[in-house]
């Protein structure tokens, strides 16, 4: 099936094996049967308790029946039956509400450790057993009418990347449920100098969603022991279809965590906020000792040729959407966490892993769910993979997937410095030569006749067919954070000069073509101390102190008058490429400055004209704008979207390392 590079030279450097001896160890799994009826593993209905565990290859399969979620002796082993599609089955008249379970598959003659499966959507604590609970006791008060917000278009949101435990734990928060879901449900929060915190903070910024990290059940914390303050990002997954115990505030109860990500989801929509879940389906975090290996070994993987986990993820592993039960695998956990938990978005970790079918069925089944659910992800990988590099759900192939967005890497290292290097700057921070990467971001990485795609740093050609396929940033939860980034790259500069870089920086993603995309705390210029991975640092790290709401209260101002800026103005959110093309026009300029402007009325814009002119360097800068009454909306470090004061255009000064948009409503 994959005959690879890799495989030739193994033929060539082992004389000793002959042709019949090289086998691809996936090969057999192309041959296994699927199934993905939504009885998967479990079902309660008014005749009982049934079980259907998918494991072909299975010699036997038990059912162990538990009283609690750890500890206890097995109240009753029961042997499964094979059934269809390579099934097992196993029924018992009585509704088991409150009791836990595991399977147990005996493979190739010996019996593997126990598993709560891979479709467990409830579990006791640390997620080694399953749970059997009454779902409808899972609701909170209204769930039945809860909804997130309507979204013409996703390049009308403004996402917000946050870890549930970031943004709540630090004292200053004032918030009681501190790293817990529920931490998003307090209102009237604030820092001890009375400033918002929480989602008072969140409506008060007016971003449209949270993208939290992940949120369903994960491996590194241990939730026997929450006193330990562990933290963790949550890219090792366990369980995929039910929620992290340690932001609940009792892991122990299966129903908890549930019913408490649910009220965090309404408290949400209820402000009109939808909430983006990001899902890491591309590896997990165990190998021979996951729930895949110990249901179906080998099946749900990729191998190299010589058995061994092939691993595009850097994580030990990576998993194999092109084979059937794993695809559907994918795409029936995001329509569940669709349904039975109203997400409104998913962002894919490591995307390109799966394959460009499995993505574009993702979103297709989730846009009938509902038609504003959005996905995006990261359009790379960690790691060589066998999928070949056309089928791979790659940024350089989202033409290919027209309803999926990738993070446009482009803007993000030109505007900054690249990620690899701490010291390098980018165009906000004074390097020249960047300009014409940055405008491959602007255009949302669409083809722009004044755009030549051959000077670009990290792509050489237009890749998005519409801007809603590009997700621009400067930093996330990844790399150095903003204020890291700038004081690792201006070591000379002062703390105001780098705030000034920072607005910049974001100036140029929240005016850009696409949708923008920011790390939590950025607006209050919070600072990891320097640590670009910080997915297991403690929480004198990670935490957000919000004593900086008041201390960098002009910063917060100045993004929170951006945000209004791009949502009171559809010019910066058209939806098509031609559009773009049409009402984008790119001025000549110097190195150092990028000058354009949206013209007639762009995207049905209230404004005729809009000038933006983003000067990078340090230096005062002169530019000449057309002689008309203008409305200045950012000058010199300042913005304000109604307005700073006029202008009647001609020769003008750009300040230092900062953003000038002009305005002109006729
Ligand atoms: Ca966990």
């Amino acid at each position: 099936m994959k005959i690879t590079p890799v495989l030739t030279s193994i033929i060539i450097g082992c004389g000793s094996m002959t042709a019949a001896q090289i086998t691809d160890p996936d090969s057999k799994f192309g041959s296994f049967p699927s199934y993905s009826g939504e009885d998967l593993e479990l079902s309660v209905d008014s005749n009982g308790t049934h079980w259907r565990m998918w494991s072909p290859e299975a010699e036997a399969v038990q059912l162990i029946i538990y009283p609690s979620g750890r500890g206890s002796a097995a109240e009753q082993i029961i042997d499964m039956t094979p059934s269809t599609d390579g099934t097992w089955i196993a029924s018992t008249p009585a509704q088991l509400y409150g009791k836990f379970y595991t399977f147990r598959v005996k493979h190739s003659g010996r019996w593997l450790a126990e598993t709560p499966g891979v479709w467990a959507k409830a579990v006791g604590v640390n997620g080694n057993r399953a749970a059997v609970i009454d779902f409808s006791a899972t609701d909170p008060d209204g769930w039945a009418n809860d909804k997130g917000p309507a979204l013409k278009h996703i390049n009308d949101a403004v996402i917000y990347e946050m870890h549930h435990r970031d943004f709540s734990v630090d004292p200053s928060s004032g918030i009681a449920n501190k790293g817990k879901f529920l931490a998003l449900t307090e209102h009237g929060t604030t820092n001890p100098e009375g400033d918002p915190t929480g989602i008072d903070h969140l409506k008060d910024l007016g971003i449209t969603h949270v993208h939290i990290l992940p949120s369903y059940d994960y491996n590194s914390v241990d939730e026997t022991n929450l006193p330990a303050n562990t933290y963790n990002w949550g890219y090792d997954p366990l369980n995929y279809n039910t929620p992290e115990g340690s932001y609940s505030t009792n892991p122990s109860d299966p129903t908890t965590r549930i019913k408490e990500m649910k009220e965090m989801i309404k408290s949400l929509h209820d402000n009109g906020i939808g909430v983006i879940m990001d899902v890491v389906y591309n590896h997990t975090a165990d190998n021979d000792d996951s729930n895949f290996s110990l249901t179906a070994p080998g099946y749900y993987y990729r191998h190299r040729p010589d058995g061994t986990y092939s691993d595009a993820s850097g994580c030990g592993n990576e998993t194999a959407s092109d084979r059937q039960q794993m695809r559907d695998f994918i795409i029936n956990s995001v329509k569940y966490w669709a349904k039975e938990y109203h997400i409104d978005g998913f962002r894919f970790d490591l995307m390109a892993i799966h394959d460009i079918e499995t993505m574009n069925q993702v979103a297709a089944a989730l846009k009938e769910i509902n038609p504003d659910i959005f996905v995006y992800g990261e359009g790379w990988t960690a790691g060589d993979s066998p999928l070949p590099v056309e089928r791979r759900a790659l940024k350089e192939n989202v033409s290919k997937m027209p309803q999926i967005a990738v993070f446009s890497d482009d803007i993000r290292d030109a505007v900054k410095g690249h990620y690899t290097d701490a010291s390098d700057r980018g165009f906000a921070t004074g390097k020249p030569g960047l300009e014409e990467t940055v405008k491959i971001g602007i255009v949302g990485a669409t083809a722009h006749p004044q755009v030549d795609y051959s000077k670009g740093n990290n792509s050489k050609f237009a890749y998005a067919a519409s801007p809603s396929q590009i997700i621009n940033y400067v930093s996330c939860h990844d790399d150095l954070m903003l204020t890291d980034k700038l004081r690792k790259s201006m070591p000379d500069a002062t703390e105001a000069d780098r705030q000034r870089a920072a607005r910049l920086a974001q100036t140029i993603i929240f005016t850009s073509q696409g949708t923008p995309f920011m790390f939590t705390g950025e607006e209050i210029f919070r600072d990891k101390k320097g640590v670009h991975n910080s997915y297991n640092s403690p929480d004198s790290i990670n935490a957000i102190d919000w004593n900086l709401r008041h201390s960098n209260a002009g910063q917060f101002e100045y993004y929170k008058e951006l945000i209004a800026l791009r949502k009171a103005h559809p010019a910066f959110r058209m939806t098509t490429a031609e559009d773009v093309a049409r009402h984008l026009k790119f001025d000549k300029t110097e190195p150092g400055l990028i000058s354009y402007s949206l013209t007639d009325h762009a995207n049905g814009d209230e404004w005729k004209e809009i000038k933006v002119i983003f000067n990078g360097s340090d230096e005062p800068r002169e530019v000449k704008v057309k002689k008309r009454d203008w409305t200045v909306i950012a000058e010199d470090g300042n913005i304000k979207a109604s307005g700073l004061g006029t202008s009647r255009g001609g020769k003008l000064t750009v300040a230092p390392r900062s953003a000038l948009i002009l305005a002109a409503e006729k």
